[in-house]
């Protein structure tokens, strides 16, 4: 085997996995071929995911403040959409992302082919160019970053554009009269909000009893009650039995003990039911790498599949299914190859939903530490005690951390409300550092700002927080 230095290795899939890893392994002295269908890396974050939706949520939320601005005596007109104009600012931002990343590959002496690989062994890629034919190509180490794409329902599959899934949701063809959105994870309630500032009666239809699951109700509450008012309606306990393409539009079969409308008919539909690891890669089965149950490729702590020259990273190695978990993957993976002592094993992974309010989570949550009948202590502050959402105009939000009593170690971070995606970071280091609510509450936060809410939630904690008065049992 190659000395760690003289390796060659390969990286399937240029998304914010595999470039990462591609990059740490060029920066580390490796040799490194990147294969990916795409002309520049970027995977499905940056071409049909993370970049495309956030640069059409920044949109929504500018349209929702300045419908809000009345409240302060500014008042705007009703927002003219140019639609091609719209998504052409959005296909910029990609295109000037995956450039760029294009760029670095170029700089660091990354080989990028454009194509698609299938294995022939467990060293041995067959590589399938975009240019045309092909060309096998042997490695000392292959990383597998192929990641995943969205999940199929059957019986929910209409060959039309007017049942979209979320990449065609994001192309923004047009902004249809009405929308049913199936699925009340992230990726619809995002999209469903996109649509929805842009002028378009949005539904979204759930079969849980809550919209994304997954989050403490607590968090997704504030939400609940902005979205029951910028959306047509939120069906729970419901599920679609039908879809059936009419002149008109999309009719709808509502099944479910709440349903009051068995049946409506929408312009558009957009199926948002969870993704799938795109694990079938072709030859796969002549290796000795081993697909799980549900689909993920099976890995150890330093990404390594059952078969010792195969690494695999990102959504396509198992929950969550996140850019910056698959990033950090990528380079524990490379790291490993490169013969450090590493391990992929976070203390918290942050999760974020950049609806309008934002909701955000780290480490252990409250619904995690019931179901673990753990001793947990929750600390709140509630923004209605903040000055800086009260001059934002935004006091909905809330704050909590999830606190060990007897160590006093905070093991979780809650966050809903305005900028919570970008607050929850603090609450990421706090948990890796190992901080006590204390260590928080003693850090000195900059006034006014929202970050003060997480020091304040700290001091709710030990009953002296400065902006809410507990009265003396
Ligand atoms: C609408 C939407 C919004 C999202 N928003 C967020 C967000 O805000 N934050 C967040 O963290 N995550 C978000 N995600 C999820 C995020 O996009 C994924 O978690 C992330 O892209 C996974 O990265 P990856 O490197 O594992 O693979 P991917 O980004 O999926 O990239 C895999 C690449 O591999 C290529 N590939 C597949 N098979 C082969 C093959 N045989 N040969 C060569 N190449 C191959 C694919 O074409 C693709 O380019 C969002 C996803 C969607 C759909």
């Amino acid at each position: 085997m190659a000395e760690a230095s003289n390796m060659h290795i390969a990286v399937v899939g240029a998304g914010p996995g595999g470039y990462a890893a591609a990059f740490l392994a060029a920066d580390l002295g490796l040799k490194v071929t990147l294969i990916d269908p795409e002309l520049n890396p970027g995977g499905v974050c940056l071409y049909r995911g993370c970049i495309p939706s956030k640069a059409l949520l920044h949109v929504a939320n500018l349209i929702g403040e300045s419908q809000h601005a009345k409240n302060w005596g500014v008042e705007f007109g009703e927002p003219k959409i140019d639609v091609s104009r719209l998504r052409s600012w959005k296909e910029d931002v990609v295109k000037k992302l995956t450039g760029g990343l294009g760029v670095l590959s170029k700089q660091r002496k990354v080989q990028y082919m454009q194509g698609r690989a299938a294995f022939e062994n467990s060293n041995t890629l067959r590589v399938s160019k975009a240019e045309g034919g092909e060309e096998n190509r042997s490695f000392d180490r292959i990383i597998l970053a192929t990641g995943s794409r969205p999940a199929i329902i059957p019986a929910l599959k209409l060959d039309t554009p007017r049942v979209m899934d979320s990449t065609a949701a994001l192309d923004l063809a047009e902004v249809p009269k009405t929308l049913l959105v199936i699925g009340g994870g992230y990726i619809g309630l995002e999209l469903g909000m996109v649509y929805a500032a842009l002028g378009c009666k949005v539904s979204v239809v759930e079969m849980l009893s809550g919209l994304l699951p997954g989050a403490d109700r607590d968090l997704v509450l504030p939400l609940h009650k902005r979205m029951e008012k910028s959306l047509e309606s939120i069906l729970l306990n419901t599920t679609v039995a039908s879809v059936k393409e009419e002149t008109s539009g999309i009719r709808v079969t509502f099944d479910g003990p709440e349903v009051k409308e068995r049946e409506r008919v929408f312009d558009k539909v957009l199926v948002s039911v969870g993704r799938k690891p795109n694990s079938e890669i072709p030859g796969l089965e002549k290796t000795q790498a081993r697909v799980g149950p549900r689909g993920f490729i099976q890995v150890n702590k330093q990404l390594q599949t059952d078969d010792p020259v195969i690494y695999a990273i990102g959504d396509v190695a198992g929950e969550p299914m996140l850019a910056h978990k698959a990033s950090h993957e990528g380079r524990t993976a490379v790291e490993a190859i490169a013969g450090h002592k590493v391990a992929f094993e976070p203390s918290a992974i942050p999760a974020v939903v950049f609806t309008d309010p934002e909701i955000a989570w780290c480490g252990l949550t409250e619904t995690e530490a019931q179901k673990q009948n753990r001793e947990f202590k929750v600390a709140k502050f509630p923004w209605a005690a903040s000055g800086r959402a009260m001059t934002l105009d935004r006091t909905e939000g809330m704050t909590k951390l999830i606190v060990d009593p007897e160590s006093e170690r905070v093991l979780g971070v809650g966050i809903v409300g305005a900028g919570a995606g970008e607050l929850i970071a603090e609450g990421v280091l706090a948990i890796e550092m190992g901080a006590l609510a204390k260590d928080v509450a003693l850090t000195i936060h900059p006034h006014p700002t929202l970050s003060e809410t997480v020091m304040e939630s700290a001091e709710v904690f030990y009953g002296t927080s400065t902006d809410i008065y507990r009265p003396k049992r």
